[in-house]
C-alpha cells in the first residue's frame, strides 16, 4: 500500500536561494519557495496496521526543510565551484562548515558569504532533481531506523507550483 503526504497542505515547505553554475539564466543567485510531496510504499504492519505513521513522515521531512530554509544552498561537489583553501577531493566538508565565511569562485565571479547564511550540500547541483534525491535518501535512512516494512520512499521537490522532480529510493 502507498501513503501520500501533500507538501502544500502539510506545510512541508522551504524558501531558499540557489545557483546553477554555468546555466544561462539559473547561473545567477535566485530563490524558490519549494514544497515537498512524499509517497511511501510498504506493507501495513504493527499495532495499528499503518504503512508508516504520518506524524513521523511529516516530522522527519519538516526537519530537512527547516535545515535548508532561508539559506543559500551550495553544492560543494559542483565542478565549476572553486573554494578558497578547500580541496573538495581531499578535505572534509565539515572543515568547510567551520570556516566563518565561505569564499568561492564560479568562473569569473567571486563570492564571500557568511557560513551561517549557507547550507553546504554534498551534491553536484542544487537542482530539483538533486534535491529530491537528497530528500528521499535522507528520509529513507531516517525511517529505516524504526520501520522495516517499507519498500520505497519517493520525494517530489517542487520549485513552486507546476514544476518538480520526483526521486524514488528503493529499500
Ligand atoms: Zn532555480
Amino acid at each position: 500500500m502507498k501513503i501520500l503526504v501533500n507538501g502544500i497542505q502539510s506545510n512541508l515547505r522551504f524558501s531558499s536561494a540557489h545557483v546553477i553554475p554555468g546555466h544561462e539564466s539559473c547561473g545567477f543567485i535566485h530563490g524558490h519557495s519549494y514544497f515537498v510531496d512524499v509517497e511511501i510504499e510498504g506493507e501495513r504492519a504493527g499495532e495499528f496496521e499503518f504503512v508508516v505513521d504520518f506524524k513521523d513522515v511529516k516530522k522527519y521531512t519538516k526537519a530537512i526543510c527547516d535545515e535548508l530554509d532561508h539559506r543559500l544552498l551550495i553544492p560543494v561537489f559542483n565542478d565549476l565551484i572553486e573554494f578558497k583553501e578547500f580541496d573538495k577531493n581531499k578535505d572534509s566538508i565539515f572543515d568547510l562548515k567551520e570556516q566563518k565565511s565561505i569564499y568561492f569562485k564560479i568562473e569569473e565571479k567571486g563570492y564571500t558569504i557568511p557560513s551561517v547564511d549557507c547550507v553546504l550540500l554534498p551534491l553536484p547541483y542544487t537542482s530539483a532533481e538533486e534535491l529530491s534525491k537528497f530528500f528521499a535518501e535522507t528520509l529513507a535512512k531516517k525511517l529505516s531506523e524504526t520501520y522495516d516494512n517499507l519498500d520505497s520512499v519517493s520525494v517530489c521537490v517542487n520549485e513552486g507550483i507546476g514544476q518538480g522532480a520526483l526521486y524514488r529510493k528503493d529499500l
